[in-house]
């Protein structure tokens, strides 16, 4: 079931993250101007659209005047889930429940996806996912926006399950380096960059195994500004990229949990936007591949949850990792755990924690 609403915004409201930019440090305050609660992110949205059916239903008139340029055709934004299911040729939705609120299961021989009617957080087969738009009931029909159907559900549950052919080439991220330490452990002020190369080092072999041509963007203690790591993956034209980071909420401890990131959709508005101006429009290299990040964070997010039993976070949307943005292949970063927490922090800190994380990881990609 969905989680309460109340754990979701408090989740959010401590959550400061990890960074990937350079000007993060961990246990620094947040910024008077830090988007830190769901209310500031609430605030830069565009005014939700209503649903009009009618629009959705009917054709564009035809072209009987030269001037007709100047009427585009109208923008069908929402459409009906159960239409959506038939054209897809997959079961219709089914009401799971009415109260609190109405809460709505659509499954294919992909999964489950359980829907929660004024939420943009969803369940895909066990795990959190976080829609574009939320959903709306109208005349009793669940109505979604064309941009969730097409790069949220159409990805899950129609989409064949990501396949991947021996000697691919995969390029590990392990976050920060050098000067950029990233967070730090509320432990001991251990450094984020420490560990997440042991974790890069750890699941390169691994992946050796299984068929894949790794490669690290660090092996050492060294920096490398996030701009290059996608310069880097492409020049050694990688099939795949994953950016590997722990988290922090400091000072405040109480944050804990598993989250895993890709690139907002264009047309969409993120979930976590940090400051970064998130610019619905924009639209990256990265967007190509919308479909596959996807798929890839949700195997991966699932995959470590399995194996590590964390808090479920989700997995989310963001347009100001530059990591991801300027990939061209299948790209997402995962947070894996919590360096402000301390009893995540302690479990980060172990060798066996993250020799669980790189075998989570290689397992999702055999
Ligand atoms: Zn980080």
């Amino acid at each position: 079931m969905l989680k309460p609403a109340g754990i979701i915004l408090i989740a959010v409201l401590l959550w400061a993250g990890c960074t990937t930019e350079p000007y993060r440090t961990a246990n620094k305050p947040v910024p008077p101007n830090w988007p830190a609660t769901n209310e500031v992110q609430k605030l830069q949205l565009p005014p939700l659209p209503r649903p009009v059916p009618s629009v959705v239903k009917t054709n564009p008139p035809p072209a009987v005047h030269p001037t007709n340029a100047i009427h585009p055709a109208p923008v069908i934004t929402w459409a009906p889930l159960n239409r959506w299911a038939a054209d897809h040729k997959i079961g219709a939705p089914h009401l799971l429940s009415g109260l609190p609120v109405a809460t709505y299961a659509i499954g294919s021989t992909n999964g489950v996806m359980v829907l929660e009617i004024g939420s943009r957080e969803a369940i895909w087969n066990g795990i959190e996912i976080n829609l574009g738009f939320e959903p709306q009931l109208i005349d009793n029909q669940v109505f979604l926006h064309v941009l969730d159907l097409q790069r949220n559900l159409e990805p899950l549950l129609c989409d064949p399950p990501l396949r991947f052919r021996t000697n691919r080439v995969i390029v590990i991220d392990p976050g920060h380096g050098g000067p950029n330490t990233g967070a730090r452990s509320v432990l001991d002020g251990r450094f984020e960059k420490e560990f997440t190369l042991d974790w890069g080092k750890r699941l390169a072999p691994l992946l050796e195994t299984n068929g894949w041509q790794v490669i690290l963007t660090r092996t050492d203690d060294v920096y490398v500004a996030n701009s290059d790591r996608a310069v880097f993956a492409d020049a050694h034209h990688a099939d795949l990229f994953i950016s590997l980071h722990f988290n922090s909420s400091g000072p405040d401890e109480r944050a804990h949990g598993l989250e895993t990131y890709c690139l907002t959709p264009t047309g969409m508005s993120s979930t976590l936007v940090r400051g970064y101006n998130d610019f619905w429009s924009e639209n990256f290299f990265n967007n190509a591949f919308d479909a596959e990040n996807l798929q890839l964070a949700v195997r991966l997010h699932a995959a470590v949850l399995r194996a590590t039993a964390m808090e479920d976070r989700g997995v989310a949307r963001a347009r100001f990792m530059e990591v991801l943005r300027g990939q061209k292949c299948p790209a997402i970063l995962i947070e894996g755990g919590y360096l402000s927490n301390p009893h995540e922090a302690k479990m980060i800190e172990s060798p066996e924690f993250r020799q669980k994380l790189a075998e989570a990881i290689a397992g999702a990609l055999k």
